[in-house]
C-alpha cells in the first residue's frame, strides 16, 4: 500500500504555505492525508467542513491525485494509526516552529512511536492563517495567501 504521511494542523484557513508542504510531501510519500484537526469545544474561525471542501477543490486543481483530507477530533497520533501511518507531516517556517514542534514530535515519539517528517517553508515562511484572518477582517483582499477555493469561500461567509 506504499508510504502514507499524515499531515495535521488546524488549517484555520488553509493557506498557500500548507498547500507548498502538501505538494512537497506529495512527492515524498506514495499517499498523504491531510487531517483537519478540531476541538469541540473552541469553535473554528471557518466552518471545518465548508474547509475540507475547499481544500479538497484545491488539491483537485493540482492534480494532487494522491492526497486526501479527513476531519479529525482527539489525538493526532490516534488519528494518524487509523489512517495506516507511524509518520506526521509538519512545515516549519523558522527556529520557533522547530522548537515549538519538537516538543510535541518528541511526546509523539514516546507515546505512538511515530515520527515527524519536517518540510521547509522556504519563502512561505511568512505566511500564517492569522496573518491570512488579520487582514480579511480588515477589508483587505487575501487572494494572494490562500488557494483560489479558499479565497472564494472566505468572501462567500463575509
Ligand atoms: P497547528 O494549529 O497544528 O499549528 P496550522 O494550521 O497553524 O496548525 O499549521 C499546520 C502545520 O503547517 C504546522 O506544522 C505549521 O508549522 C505549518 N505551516 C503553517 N504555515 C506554514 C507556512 N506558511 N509554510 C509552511 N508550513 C506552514
Amino acid at each position: 500500500m506504499g508510504m502514507v504521511g499524515f499531515y495535521a494542523g488546524s488549517f484555520d484557513p488553509f493557506t498557500n504555505g500548507h498547500l507548498a508542504i502538501v505538494k512537497k510531501s506529495a512527492k515524498c510519500f506514495d499517499k498523504v492525508v491531510i487531517g483537519i484537526g478540531y476541538n469541540a469545544d473552541k469553535q473554528e474561525r471557518i466552518d471545518k467542513n465548508e474547509m475540507k471542501s475547499a481544500i479538497e477543490k484545491a488539491i483537485a486543481e493540482e492534480n494532487l491525485n494522491n492526497v486526501e483530507v479527513v476531519l479529525y477530533t482527539g489525538l493526532t497520533v490516534d488519528k494518524a494509526k487509523e489512517c495506516n501511518t507511524d509518520i506526521l507531516i509538519r512545515g516549519l517556517r523558522n527556529g520557533t516552529d522547530y522548537e515549538y514542534e519538537e516538543n510535541i514530535s518528541e511526546v509523539n515519539e514516546k507515546i505512538a512511536g511515530m515520527d515527524t517528517c519536517y518540510f521547509r517553508a522556504g519563502t512561505l515562511g511568512y505566511l500564517s492563517s492569522s496573518i491570512v484572518m488579520e487582514l480579511f477582517n480588515n477589508n483587505k483582499p487575501i487572494d494572494e495567501f490562500v488557494p483560489k477555493a479558499v479565497a472564494e469561500l472566505l468572501y462567500s461567509i463575509k
